[in-house]
């Protein structure tokens, strides 16, 4: 375990602030799943306490968008904090099977919804030949380019049509 993070999970002041920025707090008006509670869930775990369902969804709910390190007036690493601690729920077993699923489907075939390659190139317009080397590169992601293709190609159909200077994955998509 990381001891300097274990130690900003103990020089937390619970003032909150981080919590009224991250955006699950935002979204749900549920401080439990905001800044502060990763950091005292987190904290519990380094400290080998046995946390609840609640603590380990707070856990999981981090986009690592680092709001809350801007707003911390200690500038505590909640990100990284929380990441340690999801190391920490793989080493005593309490990662749920279906992020299990994932990873695993990450590792079988590069994506983490098992979808082949041949499928998640289907948003490329007919006859698009992607440069070799370009200022950009154009990764559409998960969700557009496997559940939304059309919004990829349009996309791709865009900055073709504006002239933008850009690449794809091709084959490593
Ligand atoms: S990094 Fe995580 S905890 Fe911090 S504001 Fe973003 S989502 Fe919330
Ligand atoms: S803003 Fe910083 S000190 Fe305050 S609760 Fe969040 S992590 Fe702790």
């Amino acid at each position: 375990m990381n001891n300097q993070l274990r130690a900003f999970t103990d020089s937390c002041v619970l003032c909150g602030i981080c919590t009224e920025v991250c955006p699950f707090y935002i979204a749900t008006g549920n401080a439990k799943y905001g800044a502060m509670a990763k950091v005292e869930a987190s904290g519990a775990l380094f400290r080998g306490s046995s946390i609840g369902d609640e603590d380990l969804k707070t856990i999981l709910l981090c986009t690592r968008c680092d709001h809350c390190q801007s707003a911390c007036p200690t500038n505590i690493p909640v990100a990284d904090i929380v990441q340690e601690a999801r190391a920490e729920l793989r080493k005593v077993k309490r990662v749920p099977d279906k992020y299990n699923s994932i990873a695993e489907a990450i590792i079988r075939s590069g994506s983490p919804m098992g979808t082949p390659t041949e499928k998640r190139r289907a948003y490329v317009p007919e006859g698009f030949q992607s440069p070799k080397k370009a200022r950009y590169l154009y990764v559409p992601g998960c969700w557009s380019g496997i559940r939304l293709p059309e919004t990829a190609r349009a996309s791709v159909e865009l900055m073709i049509k504006a002239g933008i200077d850009f690449t794809i994955l091709g084959d490593r998509e």
